[in-house]
């Protein structure tokens, strides 16, 4: 249930409502837009009569969110929600793109490709250390050794990191390290792994399901912002079909359908959602000119030798004349690609 408070309401009044909530058993979420004040009323709310609420002083409308995700609903916050991390921000007028190797391999690897994609216009990296492989057989990601390679390169390039997290127990050591967590497609509904998320402060990308709907992509995002973790970004990384052409298929559909149905951010992975560097480019324009928020994509400095994923990832080359097309579709948008500031640094250890 939403409780919009009238324009004049007094901080008095919304603190009597929200004592109302609790003591109704609810829990509360209070939402100060430029617009208006809303107080969230959120949990078993169907046995609970509105009047309790239309009654009190500085009310002005109550109103059921009528979809079963509440905090991700665009009913319950209106305006586009904008992510913050250090130096970059997504969901504003601003397009961002992560781009970075699907694993990071070595510390030449990981650093020649930080700075590659930050040249080309990057404005966050993305590198797995622990990685979620179809066989037990192959390789499974650096680890924490990982997390230090990419933390040098954030401290050469000024990119924020972004990389997935597997289990809730890595949780404690991949905050130490990262700048947005990301939840890959296969966990969107490890529900507890969301639950230990959603307590964490550090912003989150998660990825639809290989056979996920886009209902259920938004319950996950609920587990997460119930938790009190409001920093999440949605991601598009293709679905499941019937179609062999391409690894999956992606879902621009989904694009629209999610911005209008939620106010976090839209992310849109041509990468996984093609599985074939030839098609990424084209897949990345549709997705800007769809109405994404940003980009995550692959790039190796040498695909044909990477360890995962090397047939859907981008030389640098290729990931600059991307970004370029990009920034052009994003103007055409009204939007700009964002920037992360700075020069590239030398790195402590005499890397050239
Ligand atoms: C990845 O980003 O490398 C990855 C494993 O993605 P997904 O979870 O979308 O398959
Ligand atoms: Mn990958």
């Amino acid at each position: 249930m939403m409780i919009i408070m009238k324009a004049n309401a007094t901080p008095q009044q919304v603190e009597a409502v929200i004592a109302s909530i609790k003591e109704a058993g609810l829990n509360v979420h209070l939402s100060q837009g430029v617009e208006a004040t809303i107080i969230g009323a959120i949990g078993e709310t169907h046995n609970i009569p509105m009047e309790r609420f239309e009654s009190l002083d500085g009310v002005d409308i109550v109103q059921r969110i009528t979809q079963p995700y509440k905090l991700a609903s665009r009913q319950f916050h209106p305006e586009d929600s904008v992510i913050s991390m250090n130096g970059f921000s997504v969901g504003g007028n601003e397009v961002s793109v992560i781009a970075g190797p699907c694993s990071v391999e070595s510390r030449s690897q990981i650093i020649e490709t930080a700075i590659a994609v930050k040249e080309a216009g990057a404005s966050a990296l993305r590198g797995g250390v622990f990685k979620p492989r179809t066989s037990p057989y192959s390789f499974q990601g650096l680890g924490e050794e990982g997390l230090e390679l990419l933390a040098e390169a954030r401290e050469k390039t000024g990119l924020p990191i972004v990389v997935e997290i597997m289990s809730q127990v890595q949780l404690d050591v991949m905050v130490k390290y990262v700048d947005v967590l990301q939840v890959g497609a296969r966990n969107m509904q490890n529900f507890n792994l969301l639950r230990a998320i959603g307590e964490s402060r550090t912003a989150v990308l998660l990825k639809r399901g290989l056979s996920a709907t886009v209902e259920e992509l938004l319950m996950s995002a609920e587990y997460i912002l119930a938790g009190g973790n409001q920093r999440v970004m949605l991601c598009e990384r293709g679905i499941r079909t019937f179609e062999t052409s391409t690894r999956n298929t992606t879902d621009i559909n989904a694009i629209p359908v999610l911005k209008n149905l939620t106010h976090l951010p839209v992310i849109l992975d041509p990468s996984h959602s093609t599985g074939l560097a030839n098609y990424v480019a084209a897949i990345a324009r549709a997705g800007i000119a769809a109405g994404a928020d940003g980009l995550i994509v692959e790039v190796h400095p040498d695909p044909a030798k990477a360890v995962s994923d090397g047939k859907q990832s981008l030389k640098p080359e290729a990931f600059a004349a991307m970004v370029k097309q990009v920034g052009q579709i994003a103007q055409v948008m009204g939007r700009n690609l964002s920037t992360v500031q700075g020069d590239i640094q030398p790195l402590k250890q005499g890397w050239a």
